[in-house]
């Protein structure tokens, strides 16, 4: 028998009367990347909730829908192993951890696949490293790889190779992974999604005063210090962690929102542009391709002190960094390496790639960049870090 259909039904279920708002609002947000904490997809248990998943899924499917780009950045591997092998007991070692992912990152990546199938959305594995990031080459390799997955409107599905990354080329967290991916991709939201509403004025577990944070345009030391108090769940990251791939995320030109993954339709809402969560407007001008290079790929391998007055050229001026103004190098470098650059006794300027290797800058430290050719033997230009290739941080 078929049932009457109510000719106003429509208008008994108006979106107005709802506590949530409909999947057709349209995203403001053309590729997003929505990184999901351990302490989200477990729901603060110690198995992957999968209607929560589904819930996910479903929100990241209407996105899809409106034809906004989805990256899934996801934990969770080690958390599946674990529950997969019934709890053992193990040493904490590296070698037990990656044992877990690799039995834990396929069974997450079946339910990725299965939860999506249910929208009819295919999804593609991508494990990366640091490595990933530090060469060139092979940032844009996984930069290839990720945009020919958005190209054929499939869902990448991100996490860290934790069962072969050794300590030198891990990530260690997905907060700075998602950030990585955030570059990769050239996304314009980076939604971090954890078991906490955002960031607060103070630990809310011990000040019931402590409020949300709306929107953070600068992170400064106070902010930083803040978040250094505050714990999440079983994830590897906490608040510190987030605020470090926030802020390498807005330099990047990408928008971030930190929110709770249990909010009821928080990522529709998040891309709709609703005020969830913490946000951090991406930085007015988006950094060219090299500087986001710069910022998210290799760590510094070294760095380089400078004098007052080359500290103000910088600073100020705008100039690029002489060799005349290099008081000191610490590190072993080659040229073109990432480094850091700090005013002696200072913080901490800039971030740049060294046009020559430390052996050679420690030789023409302090001399005028005519002197270069005779000291070495060779020059590769007069400056030491480019204007170009640097980034100010402060
Ligand atoms: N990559 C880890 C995992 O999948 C999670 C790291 C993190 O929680 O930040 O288990």
């Amino acid at each position: 028998m078929v049932a009457a259909v109510d000719p106003h039904f429509h208008r008994h279920t108006r979106w107005e009367n709802r506590t949530s708002i409909p999947d057709s609002t349209a995203s403001r947000y053309r590729r997003i990347v929505v990184k999901l904490g351990t302490s989200v997809l477990t729901g603060g248990t110690h198995h992957l909730d999968r209607p929560q998943m589904v819930e996910l899924t479903r929100q990241c499917a209407a996105l899809h829908g409106q034809g906004v780009e989805v990256v899934v950045c996801t934990s969770g591997a080690i958390a599946a192993g674990r529950a997969k092998l019934g709890f053992p007991r193990l040493p904490s070692t590296l070698a037990s951890k990656q044992m877990l992912a690799a039995v834990g990152q396929s069974r997450l990546m079946y339910m990725w696949e299965s939860f999506f199938d249910i929208y009819g959305i295919p999804v593609g594995q991508i494990l990366l490293t640091r490595a990933d990031a530090e060469q060139r080459r092979r940032f844009l390799n996984a930069r290839d790889t990720l945009h020919a997955l958005l190209e054929h409107r499939i869902v990448p599905i991100v996490n860290e190779n934790d069962a072969v990354a050794t300590e030198e080329i891990r990530v260690g967290d997905n907060d700075n992974l998602s950030a990585l991916v955030s570059i990769l991709v050239d996304a314009d939201l980076l939604l971090m999604l954890t078991d906490q509403p955002g960031l607060f004025t103070a630990d809310p577990r011990e000040h019931p005063d402590a409020e949300l944070i709306r929107e953070v345009r600068q992170i400064d030391a106070s902010l930083r210090a803040l978040a250094g108090g505050t714990r999440t769940g079983l994830g590897v990251g906490g608040m510190a962690t987030k605020l470090q791939a926030a802020d390498v995320a807005r330099r990047s030109g990408v928008d971030v929102i930190i929110a709770a993954g249990s909010a009821p339709n928080v990522i529709l809402r998040a891309a709709a542009g609703e005020a969830v969560g913490t946000r951090f407007p991406a930085l007015e001008t988006p950094l060219e391709s090299r500087k986001r290079w710069i910022l998210a790929g290799p760590a510094p391998a070294g760095t380089i002190v400078v004098d007052a007055g080359a500290a103000r050229a910088l600073r100020s001026h705008g100039r690029s960094l002489l060799p005349a103004g290099i008081v000191a190098v610490q590190g072993d470098f080659e040229r073109g390496d990432t480094v850091t650059i700090q005013e002696a006794q200072g913080p901490t300027l800039a971030r740049g790639i060294s046009r020559y290797d430390s052996q050679d800058l420690r030789r023409i430290a302090g001399h005028h960049s005519d002197e270069i050719e005779t000291l070495l033997g060779y020059a590769y230009g007069p400056v030491a870090v480019h204007r170009n290739d640097m980034i100010l941080l402060e």
